[in-house]
């Protein structure tokens, strides 16, 4: 006799927010289908690759080798996107373009959802990328921009509402192209706005400096934006961001940058994230980068040394002019200790303010991990529940932030 007992299916995320959105999202989607976490339980893997770096790509392939023995493997996420010429094993998968498809295999259909997997959910507001910067591989993998109406997100907005959070993060691949693709002329403020008036507090994902138009700044100057811009720099010398195809110069990000700066009463969390050793990035250029950055008040960064991408316009200019690798690196060392340095000093300015925070996890009866408006992990002692959210003075010590309970 056949058993009825349903399929198991194991799910492994590799990469960014998107991916571990998505493949939160396809959880949530399946309806007759069994989630399992254990390998030996499960008939079918899926695995939400990523490409970022070579050292991912190995990561990928070695799970998807040690998986074709024992079920069925369907791949999707931005590896699944280009052909592996080192998977021996190809053949035998299932390479899909995203995770919708992975549905569809198993007789499913996709939900439009947040991640919700957390205190202060996730909500995807547009895939894909049309800006092909010349080292990013996103453009070729994730396609063009494809932007979710905006009455689907108000429907989902209002669903976290009803869920008690109080924040809620506003992510996708290029969110400042938001509403480009659609005729109805809806824009990155207007989502802001429905989300603002639904749940309160709205954190934005990455956003490129010359897509923060007049409403976004006027919206966080009316406080309906945290004052934590995650804004990529990329690199701090003109000759490189053009090399790079990135649609600004450094003078038009630092003007964005005081701009941010100016509509809050007080100094704002900005990120940035930096390449070193792009190809042919010489000293001048570095220093140019180390200077500018010193020059910005970045509350953190994120520094990586520059990885070569197959297909992409850099991969020429890595042939000609490539790095050597150690430079790349010992330059990344550089900028992560100037970072760490400004992080310290971003933290250090926190100290005796007041602000409110969303309690996260509970690390023991009486002790919270709580996420500040500026994006800093507090620690706070009391009774709560995760999702609250509880006005705070801060204080700075021994490398942390606490915060004591104000009314
Ligand atoms: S790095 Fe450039 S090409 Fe890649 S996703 Fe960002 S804007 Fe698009």
């Amino acid at each position: 006799m056949a058993s009825s007992r349903p399929v198991k299916v194991a799910i492994y995320t590799f990469g960014c927010k998107v991916n571990l959105f998505e493949s939160d999202q396809l959880k949530r989607s399946l309806k007759n289908i069994e989630i399992v976490t254990r390998e030996e339980d499960a008939d079918i893997f899926i695995i939400n690759g990523c490409t970022v770096t070579s050292a991912t790509d190995g990561q990928v392939r070695n799970m998807i080798r040690r998986f074709v023995k024992r079920g069925k493997v369907i791949v999707t996420g931005c590896y699944a996107k280009k052909p592996d010429p080192f998977l021996e094993c190809a053949s035998e998968v299932e390479f899909v373009n995203d995770i919708s498809e992975v549905a569809q295999i198993l007789g499913e259909e996709l939900i439009y959802d947040a991640f919700f997997d957390r205190s202060r959910p996730f909500v995807k507001i547009q895939s894909g990328c049309d800006q092909f910067c010349s080292y990013c591989i996103i453009p070729f993998v994730r396609g063009s921009l494809k932007s979710v109406p905006l009455a689907e997100i108000r429907t989902l907005l209002e669903k976290i509402k009803d869920r008690q959070f109080k924040e809620v993060v506003l992510t996708g691949i290029h969110i400042g192209k938001y509403g480009k693709d659609l005729d109805d002329g809806s824009t990155l403020a207007d989502v802001v706005k429905a989300a603002h008036e639904t749940v309160g507090r709205v954190r934005l994902g990455s956003l490129e400096s010359p897509e923060i138009d007049e409403q976004l700044f006027e919206y966080a100057k009316l406080g309906m934006i945290l004052p934590h811009w995650h804004v990529p720099l990329q690199h701090g010398s003109d000759t490189v961001l053009k090399r790079m195809n990135r649609p600004y110069t450094t003078d038009e990000f630092k003007t964005a940058i005081d701009r941010i700066v100016s509509v809050y009463k007080e100094l704002p969390a900005i990120g940035t994230d930096i390449i070193t050793g792009f190809p042919g990035e010489t000293d001048e250029e570095f220093k140019r980068s180390y200077d500018l950055i010193e020059s910005l008040p970045f509350a953190y960064g994120h520094v990586f040394p520059f990885s070569v991408r197959a297909g992409t316009a850099a991969e020429k200019m890595d042939r000609e002019y490539p790095v050597p690798s150690e430079v790349k690196k010992e330059r990344a060392a550089v900028l992560r200790e100037l970072f760490e340095t400004k992080n310290e000093q971003f933290m250090r300015s926190l100290d005796g303010t007041a602000d409110e925070v969303v309690i996260e996890e509970k690390l023991s009866e009486t002790l919270f991990n709580s996420t500040s408006s500026k994006f800093q992990t507090v620690e706070v002692e009391g009774g709560f529940n995760s999702r609250d959210l509880i006005k705070v003075r801060l204080k700075y010590g021994s490398g942390k932030l606490t915060g004591t309970l104000t009314v």
